[in-house]
Protein backbone atom coordinates (compact mmCIF):
# COMPACT_ATOMS: atom_id res chain seq x y z
CA UNK A 1 0.00 0.00 0.00
CA UNK A 2 1.30 3.63 -1.01
CA UNK A 3 0.11 6.66 1.47
CA UNK A 4 1.04 9.96 0.87
CA UNK A 5 0.35 12.36 3.66
CA UNK A 6 -0.06 16.12 2.80
CA UNK A 7 2.21 18.04 5.11
CA UNK A 8 2.03 22.02 5.86
CA UNK A 9 4.94 23.82 7.36
CA UNK A 10 3.24 26.67 9.44
CA UNK A 11 4.37 29.59 11.44
CA UNK A 12 5.55 28.40 14.96
CA UNK A 13 4.23 31.72 16.54
CA UNK A 14 1.39 33.75 16.56
CA UNK A 15 3.63 36.95 16.39
CA UNK A 16 3.98 36.48 12.53
CA UNK A 17 3.87 40.07 10.63
CA UNK A 18 2.16 40.53 7.48
CA UNK A 19 2.76 42.68 4.57
CA UNK A 20 0.91 45.79 4.76
CA UNK A 21 0.57 46.61 1.21
CA UNK A 22 -0.01 43.04 -0.04
CA UNK A 23 -1.82 41.75 3.24
CA UNK A 24 0.59 38.67 2.58
CA UNK A 25 2.23 36.59 5.88
CA UNK A 26 6.45 37.41 6.04
CA UNK A 27 6.95 33.79 6.78
CA UNK A 28 10.54 34.51 7.00
CA UNK A 29 10.04 36.52 9.94
CA UNK A 30 9.00 33.61 11.96
CA UNK A 31 10.17 30.43 13.17
CA UNK A 32 8.39 27.45 11.60
CA UNK A 33 7.40 24.26 12.15
CA UNK A 34 5.18 21.12 11.22
CA UNK A 35 1.45 22.17 11.40
CA UNK A 36 -0.01 20.18 14.16
CA UNK A 37 -2.67 19.02 12.91
CA UNK A 38 -0.77 16.76 9.89
CA UNK A 39 0.59 14.38 12.37
CA UNK A 40 -2.34 13.24 13.17
CA UNK A 41 -2.39 11.53 9.61
CA UNK A 42 1.38 11.29 9.29
CA UNK A 43 0.34 8.87 12.24
CA UNK A 44 -2.22 7.33 10.77
CA UNK A 45 -0.26 6.16 7.85
CA UNK A 46 3.06 5.03 10.14
CA UNK A 47 -0.17 2.80 12.16
CA UNK A 48 -0.45 1.74 9.38
CA UNK A 49 3.06 1.58 7.78
CA UNK A 50 3.54 -1.29 10.87
CA UNK A 51 0.49 -3.05 10.74
CA UNK A 52 0.46 -3.82 6.89
CA UNK A 53 3.23 -2.82 5.43
CA UNK A 54 2.97 0.38 3.53
CA UNK A 55 5.40 3.11 2.17
CA UNK A 56 4.87 6.59 3.26
CA UNK A 57 5.40 9.41 1.41
CA UNK A 58 5.25 13.07 2.84
CA UNK A 59 4.56 15.62 0.11
CA UNK A 60 4.62 19.48 1.04
CA UNK A 61 4.25 23.04 -1.08
CA UNK A 62 6.11 25.49 0.38
CA UNK A 63 9.51 27.57 0.22
CA UNK A 64 13.25 25.69 0.31
CA UNK A 65 12.56 26.38 4.28
CA UNK A 66 10.28 23.33 4.68
CA UNK A 67 12.68 20.94 4.28
CA UNK A 68 13.19 20.78 7.86
CA UNK A 69 9.53 20.24 8.16
CA UNK A 70 9.77 17.12 6.05
CA UNK A 71 13.32 16.23 7.03
CA UNK A 72 11.11 15.99 10.92
CA UNK A 73 9.07 13.58 8.71
CA UNK A 74 11.79 11.27 8.46
CA UNK A 75 12.50 11.70 11.90
CA UNK A 76 8.97 10.15 12.62
CA UNK A 77 8.85 7.44 10.18
CA UNK A 78 8.29 8.54 6.86
CA UNK A 79 9.71 6.80 4.09
CA UNK A 80 10.13 9.25 0.88
CA UNK A 81 9.60 13.17 1.03
CA UNK A 82 8.73 15.60 -1.64
CA UNK A 83 8.96 19.20 -2.07
CA UNK A 84 7.20 21.17 -4.52
CA UNK A 85 9.02 24.57 -4.85
CA UNK A 86 9.23 27.58 -7.38
CA UNK A 87 8.44 30.71 -7.19
CA UNK A 88 5.92 30.68 -9.65
CA UNK A 89 4.25 28.75 -6.53
CA UNK A 90 3.87 31.22 -4.52
CA UNK A 91 1.47 34.01 -3.56
CA UNK A 92 -1.17 30.44 -3.55
CA UNK A 93 -4.85 30.44 -2.41
CA UNK A 94 -6.62 26.97 -1.51
CA UNK A 95 -7.33 26.29 -5.57
CA UNK A 96 -3.87 27.03 -7.05
CA UNK A 97 -2.61 25.06 -3.82
CA UNK A 98 -4.56 21.97 -3.98
CA UNK A 99 -4.46 21.92 -7.92
CA UNK A 100 -0.20 22.08 -7.10
CA UNK A 101 -0.58 19.29 -4.40
CA UNK A 102 -2.66 17.11 -6.63
CA UNK A 103 -0.45 17.17 -9.24
CA UNK A 104 2.47 16.66 -7.13
CA UNK A 105 0.65 13.52 -5.88
CA UNK A 106 -0.48 12.53 -9.11
CA UNK A 107 3.70 12.18 -10.15
CA UNK A 108 4.32 9.64 -7.32
CA UNK A 109 1.21 7.14 -8.71
CA UNK A 110 0.10 4.53 -7.83
CA UNK A 111 -1.31 5.51 -4.67
CA UNK A 112 -3.75 3.75 -2.82
CA UNK A 113 -4.42 6.62 -0.11
CA UNK A 114 -3.90 10.22 0.48
CA UNK A 115 -4.27 11.47 4.29
CA UNK A 116 -4.54 15.87 5.09
CA UNK A 117 -4.43 17.34 7.94
CA UNK A 118 -8.21 19.02 9.12
CA UNK A 119 -7.07 22.11 8.80
CA UNK A 120 -4.03 24.35 8.97
CA UNK A 121 -3.13 26.68 11.98
CA UNK A 122 -2.51 29.60 9.58
CA UNK A 123 -4.25 29.53 6.52
CA UNK A 124 -6.89 27.40 8.28
CA UNK A 125 -9.09 26.87 5.74
CA UNK A 126 -9.47 23.27 5.60
CA UNK A 127 -10.74 23.00 2.30
CA UNK A 128 -7.10 21.92 1.00
CA UNK A 129 -7.64 18.28 1.49
CA UNK A 130 -11.34 18.17 -0.23
CA UNK A 131 -9.89 20.39 -2.96
CA UNK A 132 -7.07 18.11 -4.18
CA UNK A 133 -9.83 14.86 -4.30
CA UNK A 134 -11.72 17.21 -6.66
CA UNK A 135 -8.53 17.72 -8.76
CA UNK A 136 -7.84 14.03 -8.57
CA UNK A 137 -11.32 12.93 -8.90
CA UNK A 138 -11.38 10.56 -5.51
CA UNK A 139 -13.67 9.66 -2.89
CA UNK A 140 -13.24 11.57 0.10
CA UNK A 141 -14.15 12.18 3.88
CA UNK A 142 -13.42 15.02 5.99
CA UNK A 143 -12.70 14.86 10.07
CA UNK A 144 -12.13 11.22 9.87
CA UNK A 145 -11.76 10.07 13.80
CA UNK A 146 -11.16 6.03 12.55
CA UNK A 147 -9.62 4.26 9.59
CA UNK A 148 -10.25 0.59 8.96
CA UNK A 149 -8.48 -1.44 6.21
CA UNK A 150 -11.04 -3.29 3.83
CA UNK A 151 -10.20 -5.61 0.87
CA UNK A 152 -10.70 -3.02 -1.23
CA UNK A 153 -11.10 0.16 0.23
CA UNK A 154 -11.67 1.68 3.64
CA UNK A 155 -14.27 1.88 6.42
CA UNK A 156 -13.80 5.20 8.23
CA UNK A 157 -15.86 7.24 11.03
CA UNK A 158 -16.07 10.94 10.94
CA UNK A 159 -17.45 13.15 13.48
CA UNK A 160 -19.73 16.09 12.36
CA UNK A 161 -20.32 17.60 16.26
CA UNK A 162 -23.99 16.92 15.20
CA UNK A 163 -23.90 13.55 13.88
CA UNK A 164 -21.43 10.78 13.41
CA UNK A 165 -20.91 9.33 9.74
CA UNK A 166 -19.75 5.60 8.59
CA UNK A 167 -18.88 5.59 5.03
CA UNK A 168 -17.10 3.18 3.03
CA UNK A 169 -14.95 4.25 0.39
CA UNK A 170 -13.38 2.36 -2.82
CA UNK A 171 -9.24 3.09 -2.99
CA UNK A 172 -7.81 5.38 -3.95
CA UNK A 173 -9.08 7.83 -1.74
CA UNK A 174 -8.58 11.23 -0.06
CA UNK A 175 -8.91 11.21 4.07
CA UNK A 176 -8.51 14.56 6.22
CA UNK A 177 -7.47 12.93 9.49
CA UNK A 178 -9.14 14.25 12.97
CA UNK A 179 -7.35 15.14 16.39
CA UNK A 180 -9.53 12.05 18.30
CA UNK A 181 -7.61 9.33 15.32
CA UNK A 182 -4.88 8.69 17.40
CA UNK A 183 -2.31 10.02 19.29
CA UNK A 184 0.67 10.85 17.48
CA UNK A 185 4.22 9.39 18.35
CA UNK A 186 7.54 11.54 19.11
CA UNK A 187 10.38 11.95 16.77
CA UNK A 188 12.70 9.01 17.31
CA UNK A 189 16.20 10.14 18.03
CA UNK A 190 17.85 6.95 16.31
CA UNK A 191 15.59 7.57 12.97
CA UNK A 192 16.91 11.62 12.82
CA UNK A 193 20.32 10.30 13.50
CA UNK A 194 19.59 7.45 10.22
CA UNK A 195 17.85 9.92 8.05
CA UNK A 196 19.73 13.10 8.68
CA UNK A 197 21.23 12.85 4.95
CA UNK A 198 17.88 11.18 3.34
CA UNK A 199 17.56 12.84 0.03
CA UNK A 200 14.16 14.87 0.26
CA UNK A 201 13.21 15.37 -3.87
CA UNK A 202 12.60 18.86 -4.73
CA UNK A 203 9.72 19.38 -7.36
CA UNK A 204 9.63 22.92 -9.64
CA UNK A 205 6.83 23.97 -12.17
CA UNK A 206 9.17 22.45 -15.13
CA UNK A 207 9.00 19.05 -13.45
CA UNK A 208 4.94 19.06 -12.41
CA UNK A 209 4.05 20.16 -16.03
CA UNK A 210 6.07 17.40 -17.61
CA UNK A 211 3.08 15.31 -16.30
CA UNK A 212 0.50 14.30 -18.52
CA UNK A 213 -2.59 15.09 -17.03
CA UNK A 214 -4.82 15.98 -19.78
CA UNK A 215 -6.66 18.31 -17.85
CA UNK A 216 -6.28 21.55 -18.42
CA UNK A 217 -5.38 23.86 -20.94
CA UNK A 218 -2.43 26.73 -20.62
CA UNK A 219 -1.61 24.67 -17.49
CA UNK A 220 1.04 26.73 -16.34
CA UNK A 221 -1.68 29.59 -15.47
CA UNK A 222 -3.59 27.91 -12.37
CA UNK A 223 0.05 27.74 -10.24
CA UNK A 224 0.47 30.42 -7.81
CA UNK A 225 -1.04 34.21 -7.08
CA UNK A 226 -1.45 33.68 -10.96
CA UNK A 227 -4.10 30.57 -10.43
CA UNK A 228 -5.47 31.73 -7.24
CA UNK A 229 -9.44 32.64 -7.61
CA UNK A 230 -8.74 34.94 -4.36
CA UNK A 231 -6.85 37.36 -3.39
CA UNK A 232 -6.41 39.02 0.56
CA UNK A 233 -7.83 42.98 0.23
CA UNK A 234 -6.56 44.01 3.29
CA UNK A 235 -5.13 41.53 7.17
CA UNK A 236 -5.62 44.22 9.97
CA UNK A 237 -5.87 43.28 13.84
CA UNK A 238 -9.60 44.00 14.62
CA UNK A 239 -9.56 47.06 16.91
CA UNK A 240 -10.95 45.68 20.40
CA UNK A 241 -13.24 47.86 21.97
CA UNK A 242 -13.50 47.24 25.94
CA UNK A 243 -15.68 50.11 27.38
CA UNK A 244 -16.73 49.62 31.08
CA UNK A 245 -21.05 50.11 31.08
CA UNK A 246 -22.23 51.88 34.30
CA UNK A 247 -26.21 51.07 35.38
CA UNK A 248 -27.38 53.17 37.59
CA UNK A 249 -30.91 52.13 37.43
CA UNK A 250 -32.72 49.57 39.89
CA UNK A 251 -35.06 47.27 39.62
CA UNK A 252 -37.21 46.67 36.37
CA UNK A 253 -35.50 49.56 35.02
CA UNK A 254 -32.01 48.21 35.52
CA UNK A 255 -33.50 44.99 33.89
CA UNK A 256 -34.45 46.88 30.79
CA UNK A 257 -31.37 49.36 30.09
CA UNK A 258 -29.20 46.31 30.85
CA UNK A 259 -31.58 44.16 28.23
CA UNK A 260 -31.59 46.86 25.65
CA UNK A 261 -27.42 47.24 26.03
CA UNK A 262 -26.87 43.28 25.68
CA UNK A 263 -29.73 43.62 22.44
CA UNK A 264 -27.73 46.56 20.86
CA UNK A 265 -24.23 44.52 20.81
CA UNK A 266 -25.71 41.50 19.42
CA UNK A 267 -25.36 39.32 22.33
CA UNK A 268 -28.69 37.63 23.10
C1 LIG B 1 -7.94 35.12 3.88
C2 LIG B 1 -6.69 34.34 3.59
C3 LIG B 1 -5.47 34.99 3.56
C4 LIG B 1 -4.31 34.30 3.28
N1 LIG B 1 -3.15 34.97 3.23
C5 LIG B 1 -2.02 34.34 2.90
C6 LIG B 1 -0.81 35.02 2.79
O1 LIG B 1 -0.78 36.20 3.02
N2 LIG B 1 0.32 34.35 2.45
C7 LIG B 1 0.29 33.00 2.25
O2 LIG B 1 1.33 32.40 1.94
N3 LIG B 1 -0.86 32.31 2.37
C8 LIG B 1 -2.00 32.95 2.66
N4 LIG B 1 -3.17 32.29 2.76
C9 LIG B 1 -3.11 30.90 2.85
C10 LIG B 1 -3.18 30.12 1.62
O3 LIG B 1 -4.37 30.33 0.95
C11 LIG B 1 -3.06 28.74 2.19
O4 LIG B 1 -1.73 28.59 2.66
C12 LIG B 1 -3.29 27.61 1.27
O5 LIG B 1 -4.39 27.79 0.47
C13 LIG B 1 -3.55 26.34 2.10
O6 LIG B 1 -4.71 26.52 2.78
P1 LIG B 1 -4.80 26.30 4.34
O7 LIG B 1 -3.51 26.70 4.97
O8 LIG B 1 -6.02 26.97 4.78
O9 LIG B 1 -4.92 24.73 4.43
P2 LIG B 1 -6.12 23.77 5.04
O10 LIG B 1 -7.12 23.59 4.02
O11 LIG B 1 -6.54 24.36 6.37
O12 LIG B 1 -5.22 22.52 5.25
C14 LIG B 1 -5.76 21.21 5.29
C15 LIG B 1 -4.64 20.23 5.05
O13 LIG B 1 -4.19 20.34 3.69
C16 LIG B 1 -2.79 20.06 3.63
N5 LIG B 1 -2.07 21.25 3.14
C17 LIG B 1 -2.49 22.53 3.08
N6 LIG B 1 -1.53 23.32 2.54
C18 LIG B 1 -0.50 22.51 2.24
C19 LIG B 1 0.80 22.71 1.68
N7 LIG B 1 1.22 23.92 1.29
N8 LIG B 1 1.61 21.65 1.52
C20 LIG B 1 1.20 20.41 1.90
N9 LIG B 1 0.01 20.15 2.45
C21 LIG B 1 -0.83 21.18 2.62
C22 LIG B 1 -2.35 19.70 5.05
O14 LIG B 1 -2.47 18.31 5.22
C23 LIG B 1 -3.39 20.43 5.89
O15 LIG B 1 -3.54 19.88 7.18
C24 LIG B 1 -4.36 32.94 3.05
C25 LIG B 1 -5.59 32.27 3.11
C26 LIG B 1 -6.74 32.96 3.37
C27 LIG B 1 -8.06 32.23 3.40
Amino acid sequence: MHIIVCIKQVPDSSEVQTDPKTGNLIRDSAKTKMNPYDLYPLEEALKLKESRGATVSVISMGPLQALSTLQEAYALGADRAFLLSDRAFAGADVLATSYTLALGIESLAPYDLILCGKQTTDGDTAQVGASIAQWLNLPSVCYVNRLEVMSDGFLVEADYDQFVQEVKLKAPALLTIDKEANTPRLPSYLLKKKNADKKIEILTLDDLLKIKTNRLKDEQNYFGSTGSATQVERMFQPVEEKANLVFKDQGKELAKVAFQALRDRNLL
